[in-house]
């Protein structure tokens, strides 16, 4: 069975509309798809809808985020109740923070003298919608860095000119909202936090004490080592195991959708959880 637990629409900062990103699924054999937008709900519905009427069993998602210990982490909630009003309470106060922060970084960015690519930016999507990952898209399309990683590197990343330090949800209102919805809460792409052992221990202790259950062993970055290392550590953590591209797009993605390693024998994959939802593959 294929199964991607981690993409993004034009609901955040995907390419493709929940739609074509359904289409896209189907074309690649996807079996079990969520949608896990940055902070948003928005594109589950019309996903939801394309799904139904097709062979992919569809798993309504989203990726919060999070800060603990000064570190920006991403929480993915997956087969989520979208109108949890404790849910939607929760997104609309990201979804100002993002527009405070997002006024920040233009700002920081005219003065780079990169103003063109700002007011491209703001063609793109609403301020509480952009994400670092539309400036990208808008600084690449104006001259100001060879590719999206370019731009992360010169402008956006920690440390650059016109970087801004998230202040996100915590680490327990993310469970919380999460869990409240009827999901389940799994710690995004855990390789790309760059933790020590014993951090990354200190991480899965404080998420699965605030009521996380899931680790995404599988990313689209994986190695086998990494795959091995998080399955392990989810596994002593009493942790689940999710899978996920975290595909954004058909150019600029670290994978294309269901193109995933296997997890090891001892993971308990997190769809097991779902078996009424997943009747579509038998
Ligand atoms: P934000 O939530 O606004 O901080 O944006 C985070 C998003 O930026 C992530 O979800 C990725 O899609 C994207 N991103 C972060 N770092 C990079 C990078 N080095 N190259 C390309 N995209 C990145
Ligand atoms: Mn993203
Ligand atoms: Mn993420
Ligand atoms: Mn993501």
């Amino acid at each position: 069975m294929r199964v991607d637990l981690h993409s993004h629409s034009t609901a955040s900062d995907g390419t493709l509309s929940p739609t074509e990103l359904v289409e896209r699924a189907l074309s690649r054999e996807v079996d079990v798809l969520a949608l896990t937008d940055h902070d948003s709900v928005d594109g589950l519905l019309e996903a939801k809808q394309k799904a139904e009427t097709s062979s992919l069993n569809f798993i309504a998602g989203i990726e919060l985020s999070v800060t603990w210990e000064k570190r920006t982490l991403h929480i993915v909630g997956l087969n989520i109740d979208s109108s949890s009003q404790l849910l939607l309470d929760g997104i609309a106060q990201l979804k100002e923070k993002r527009a405070a922060r997002t006024k920040r970084i233009a700002q920081k960015l005219i003065r780079a003298g990169a103003g063109e690519a700002v007011e491209l930016a703001f063609e793109a999507a609403t301020p509480e919608k952009l994400t670092r990952t539309h400036f990208a898209r808008s600084l690449v399309a104006c001259g100001f860095g060879k590719h999206m990683g370019d731009a992360f590197n010169r402008y956006l990343s920690k440390g650059k000119s016109a970087y801004v330090r998230g202040e996100w949800a915590s680490l327990e209102q993310s469970c919380e909202w999460i869990n409240q919805s009827g999901g389940l809460a799994v710690i995004a792409h855990p390789h790309r936090y760059k933790l020590t052992r014993s951090w990354a221990r200190k991480m899965l202790g404080s998420f699965k004490n605030n009521g996380g259950s899931a680790v995404e062993v599988v990313c689209g970055s994986s190695t086998d080592d990494r795959v091995r290392y998080w399955a392990r550590q989810a596994a002593d953590h009493g942790l689940m195991a999710s899978v996920g591209s975290d595909f954004h797009s058909t150019e600029n993605s670290w994978i294309d959708l269901g193109r995933l390693r296997s997890l090891p024998h001892f993971s308990e994959p997190v769809w097991h959880q779902w078996p009424q939802l997943l009747q579509k593959s038998g």
